[in-house]
């Protein structure tokens, strides 16, 4: 069976009836050209994308994950996606791998070939990597400055901030950055001195039996995974909130995580050079949900 599995899409209106899915995605080879050279997604990384992560055949949170596509595509105002048409595209991929085994699988929606007339999509998926070191020995973590302040998304919307472009050239270098400070990932702070989120992943604290996480302002992506973790943490009784943080309160946490769809939860175990609590019995448990069946 084929651990890789690469489906072009041809975008349906989203108001398209279900009947007209059939036969709009192909699949081709991963390794042989597939793109046009007018494509706005390579040359300006102008489109949206989402990465679900694969458990044993069973696509995590699929609904949130279109549904923050969605919402991607309002904001880059670009046509709304076809849900009935993803949710299918993913199926089929889906079903294509083998039963056990953890994959990411990227959904890309672009503005298409330079003077249109069509956006173009695509679907790849593939082996995630290992992620057994951070999920059980955790992460050091330094803290960047995003260089905008709490009002930034509500001043300037141009910015897409809170949407999942493709741009994601400066979350890389935030990245690069992170490990130059000898840490493995970071978390960005508003210039003002809020936590924002890392740049691929959420951030959740715990103070006492209080579990918090930065309000989704707009300037930051709502996480999936995050969204799934207070739906299971509320539903085992335990206390959830969104606020404002301030950075100091994130350096006085009894424990914090950077979470994300396929790497999952990850403990902190140093913030900026010093130690942080490290709950691995927690960090534990919060994987074992995260690796569950999800939807
Ligand atoms: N914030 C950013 C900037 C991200 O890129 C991601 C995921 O890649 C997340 C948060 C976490 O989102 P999710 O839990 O849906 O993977």
């Amino acid at each position: 069976m084929p651990d890789t599995v690469t489906l072009l899409i041809e975008p349906l209106a989203a108001d398209a009836d279900a009947t007209a899915v059939d036969g709009t995605f192909r699949e081709v080879d991963a390794s042989a050209p597939a793109l046009r050279v007018g494509e706005l997604s390579t040359q300006r990384g102008d489109g949206i994308f989402e990465t679900i992560g694969v458990v044993d055949g069973h696509a995590q949170e699929v609904r949130p994950h279109l549904e923050r596509l969605r919402n991607s595509a309002r904001i880059c105002e670009l046509p709304e996606p076809n849900l009935a048409q993803w949710e299918a595209a993913i199926a089929r991929a889906v079903g294509a791998l083998p039963a056990t085994g953890e994959f990411a699988l990227k959904l890309v929606l672009s503005r298409g070939v330079e003077h249109g007339p069509a956006p173009t999509a695509w679907l790849h998926v593939s082996p995630a990597a290992d992620f057994s070191a951070p999920r059980e020995r955790g992460i050091r973590v330094v803290t960047l400055d995003r260089g905008y302040d709490r009002g930034t998304a509500e001043r300037a919307p141009w910015l897409l901030l809170g949407a999942k472009t493709l741009s994601y050239a400066v979350n890389m270098a935030a990245l690069r950055e992170a490990h130059r400070h000898g840490a493995d990932d970071t978390i960005f702070v508003t210039s003002d001195g809020y936590v924002m989120e890392g740049p691929t992943s959420s951030v959740i604290l715990r103070h006492g039996d209080v579990w918090s996480t930065p309000a989704p302002s707009g300037a930051i992506l709502h996480g999936t995974t995050q969204l799934s973790l207070f739906e299971h943490l509320e539903a085992t009784d335990r206390r959830t909130e969104y606020r404002d943080i301030p950075v100091d309160e994130l350096r006085s946490a009894d424990a914090a995580w950077l979470v994300s769809s396929v790497r999952l939860a990850a403990g902190i175990t140093e913030l900026d050079g010093a130690p942080m609590p490290y709950d691995a019995a927690e960090t534990r448990a919060l994987n074992e949900y995260l690796l569950s069946p999800r939807d």
